[in-house]
């Protein structure tokens, strides 16, 4: 038992108790069970108030918090001077320079439900009471609760001259240099009546829109991203460079004053807040004052169905007694004023366990991982599944299977893992593998360079892709067979008549005429259709085969450029790549899908059924340029880099996007950059823009 836990008072009265058989193990164990709430607390309080890095959801946070605050008020000579129920957030961060408040900023009383609320109601009502105070019906100020960091701001004679944190509500960090670069804090107050001191406190915040701007910057420098707005709102507000803040789109809301001396106020808490709409400041526009605890019900059910519509995160409702004179008389405990209170909104993050990933196959082969949960209760319906998008974002997460996860479902959004709880990792804990083959159709996955999805690469014959391969086949670009909808596509695969595009040409009259909404004449025209449809184009059949990322133009290209199927499907990336339009990513999408021995039997099988195409001649193309390579930099005036591609490809050379040892020579336009530089540094034959239209004009081709 610590020292400060157990006073002399406290060692009196338990030496009385003793007397009537007091069980030590039982006190032994309280007194542990606070100490280890408290120190969890602090340590998740630190993470979140210092850090601005919350490792656990704010429910988890209020349900331990809820835990001692019970547990204290069951036992109150337990309750210590440092505990959490008794101080506000959490002490500032010394690289700031520290502000003392005039007035403490305090923090709010919880209320979960309609009940809580009103308890609150009851309890004001008691204590207006015992101090011989009566009103008929108390009116309250209601206010969404903004979920961001609140702030003080002191104006000297209408001049904004400190702005600090609430810190641990006696002591707050000075921000006045980033707190001047956000638009709506007034620099100057409007107006002439506001009192020669000042000090207004509001929150400081980021709107949804801001939010995923910045978490879309941070992804795309691969930099951590925010948890929440409320995070980014604090990370960035306490930057040491305010042109970090400058370039946050933060907001500020004000919703209360502070020290306020040689001047006036008004004497309703509203109307304070209208006195500093007219001083120059933003009020949140849902601010309404009502007439008893019923209306506050009322109220907060009204702005829970339009949170989602809310342009800003708010995590709850706020109620005060609206009457500044009831306030005063009210007071405040440790931590919180008497006179207000937070109804907090369900959670919409939860605390849950990640039981196992499973590979879901997607139309286009998109491999996802799914995060199957232990169920929880999130964003008002129980939550089971969420989805881990793809490698990238499982390596980001840096989950494993077996971790406590923090779910987030916020409105009719799909729920995500947020983060995972890595000081709870379980040692039994392992790592997510993705499969190296699919799940359906066991053909090999591929990753794409640079992509962040891994696919299955039996697109013509994987189950879970065929109704939308067969559906592409046949559509009106590609073997153009009239008749064969969508619907029908699917109830043919549905029924097993086809598993394959190849499988189209071994249907029957009869098979199709026995399908809904389809007659003996319209089966007859599908099967004449589908005769039809085997005298086509080579174009036309490498588009039908849908390969991502082949469309008609590129499937025209790589049949000008290979003429028939059998030099296709021995291309190589290199190859490829020396078709006009076709990259390095196309490349391998091509040769993954054509690398396939299921797809190859496919393939085979429709020419067996009598697909068939006019081979097109080889142009007696000399290709002067085989086997070199070029690089295109800079800006070119006589044609685009794309032409001088075209025509460069047209001669034979591969054309890359980088500069390496294999590089043979570098086109640089003007302003060329950093792979000239690099050319120059590999010694690479470095050309001009003229160079180039002499090369091209020597094989004969003119601009
Ligand atoms: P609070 O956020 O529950 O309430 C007080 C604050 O509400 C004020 O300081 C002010 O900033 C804000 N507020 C927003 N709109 C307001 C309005 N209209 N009028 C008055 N105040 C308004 O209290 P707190 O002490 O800042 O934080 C406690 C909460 O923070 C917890 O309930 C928990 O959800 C969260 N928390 C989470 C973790 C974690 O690890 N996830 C850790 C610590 C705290």
């Amino acid at each position: 038992m610590s020292a400060d836990l157990f006073s002399q008072e406290d060692n009196n009265s338990l030496q009385k108790d003793a007397a009537h058989s007091l069980d030590f193990s039982s006190i032994t164990q309280l007194d542990q069970q606070l100490n280890e709430l408290r120190e969890k607390i602090h340590h998740y309080s630190y993470q979140y108030y210092a850090l601005d890095n919350p490792t656990i959801p704010d429910a988890e946070y209020d349900r331990l918090f809820l835990e001692l605050q019970t547990l204290e008020k069951e036992n109150p000579s337990y309750v210590t001077s440092d505990s959490p129920t008794q101080r506000v957030g959490a002490q500032p961060l010394s690289v700031f320079s520290q502000v003392t408040h005039r007035l403490p900023m305090l923090s709010l009383d919880n209320a979960f439900s309609a009940e809580d609320l009103r308890e609150f109601h009851r309890r004001v009502t008691e204590r207006l009471a015992s101090l011989d105070i009566t009103v008929n019906e108390i009116e309250y100020a209601c206010e969404p609760k903004l979920d961001g960091i609140a702030v003080s701001l002191v104006y000297q004679k209408g001049i904004l001259v400190q702005g600090a944190t609430r810190g641990d509500g006696k002591t707050g960090e000075d921000i006045t240099q980033n707190v001047r670069t956000i638009a709506s804090i007034p620099l100057r107050l409007q107006g002439d009546n506001y009192p020669d001191d000042l000090e207004v406190r509001g929150e400081i915040y980021l709107p949804k829109a801001g939010f995923e701007k910045l978490n879309k910057i941070a992804d795309a420098r691969e930099e951590k991203r925010f948890a929440n707005p409320r995070n980014a709102a604090a990370g960035s507000l306490r930057q040491l460079d305010s042109r970090i803040t400058a370039q946050r789109p933060l907001e500020m809301c004000a919703y209360s004053v502070g020290v306020v001396d040689g001047g006036q106020v008004p004497t309703k808490h509203s109307d304070i807040l209208y006195a500093l709409s007219a001083w120059g400041f933003r009020i949140n526009q849902e601010m309404a004052s009502v007439k008893g605890i019923e209306a506050c019900c009322d109220y907060f059910d009204q702005l829970s169905k339009k949170r989602n519509a809310l342009p800003y995160d708010i995590d709850g409702i706020v109620f005060k007694v609206d009457s500044i004179e009831l306030q005063k008389q009210l007071g405040f405990v440790s931590r919180a004023p008497r006179w207000a209170i937070a109804q907090k909104f369900p959670a919409q993050e939860e605390l849950t366990e990640l039981l196992d990933v499973e590979f879901q196959v997607g139309r286009t082969g998109a491999i996802t991982p799914v995060a199957r949960l232990k169920p929880v209760f999130v964003g008002g319906v129980t939550v089971s599944n969420a989805t881990l998008h793809n490698s990238d974002e499982v390596e980001r997460l840096g989950v494993k299977i077996g971790d406590r996860v923090i779910i987030r479902r916020a409105g009719d959004v799909i729920p995500q893992i947020v983060s995972a709880v890595i000081d709870q990792r379980p040692d039994h804990a392992r790592d997510i593998i993705f499969p190296s083959s699919c799940p359906v159709c066991t053909s090999p996955t591929v990753r794409v360079e640079g992509e962040a999805t891994i696919r299955c690469s039996g697109g013509l014959v994987c189950p879970a892709q065929i109704k939308q391969a067969i559906k592409h086949y046949v559509s009106r670009k590609a073997m153009d067979v009239d008749g064969l909808g969508d619907k029908l596509v699917e109830q043919l695969v549905e029924l097993g008549h086809i598993t394959s595009v190849a499988d189209l040409y071994d249907l029957q009259v009869e098979q199709l005429a026995n399908m809904e909404r389809m007659g003996e004449k319209s089966a007859s025209n599908v099967i004449h259709a589908l005769e039809q449809s085997k005298n086509t184009t080579f174009a036309r059949f490498i588009y039908a085969l849908g390969v991502r990322e082949v469309g008609e133009a590129t499937a025209r290209n790589l049949a000008q450029y290979f003429g028939d199927i059998s030099r296709l499907l021995t291309a190589t990336e290199e190859d490829l790549q020396r078709v006009n339009d076709v990259g390095p990513v196309v490349a391998q999408f091509i040769v993954a899908f054509l690398s396939q021995q299921k797809n190859k039997e496919v393939i085979a099988k429709l020419q067996e059924k009598g697909v068939h195409w006019e081979v097109i001649e080889q142009q007696d193309n000399p290709q002067p340029l085989l086997d070199t390579v070029y690089v295109l930099t800079g800006t070119l005036e006589q044609l685009t880099r794309d032409e001088a591609k075209a025509h460069l490809q047209q001669l034979g050379a591969t054309v890359t996007g980088s500069v390496s040892k294999k590089t043979h020579f570098l086109v640089a336009g003007e302003n060329a950059g950093s792979k000239l530089t690099k050319a120059e540094s590999l010694g690479v034959n470095i050309l001009g823009e003229q160079d180039l239209i002499n090369l091209l004009n020597e094989y004969g081709i003119t601009l």
